[in-house]
């Protein structure tokens, strides 16, 4: 009984490689890292997280990572 397990093993192993080999040269399309490539980074002036300058919102030459902390300006304090 433990040779057919280990026949359907192997079995599952060599399919699950032919597979990786066939849907294999993909990996180079993956970048580094995707924010070098956007600009610079900037930081938001309420919460402080970066994010890429072209998603931020700005306001009074600062910026913000979303509509709300927009709203809510920068954090006093
Ligand atoms: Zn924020």
């Amino acid at each position: 009984m433990g040779r057919l397990l280990l026949i359907l093993a192997i079995v599952i192993a060599v399919v699950w490689l032919l597979r990786r080999a066939l849907a294999g040269p993909r990996k180079q399309a993956s970048g580094e890292s995707p924010g070098a490539a956007g600009g610079d980074l900037v930081s938001c002036a309420h919460c402080g997280v970066n994010l890429p300058k072209t998603e931020a919102r700005s306001a009074g030459g600062r910026y913000y990572c979303s509509e709300e902390h927009w709203r809510a300006g920068p954090r006093e304090g």
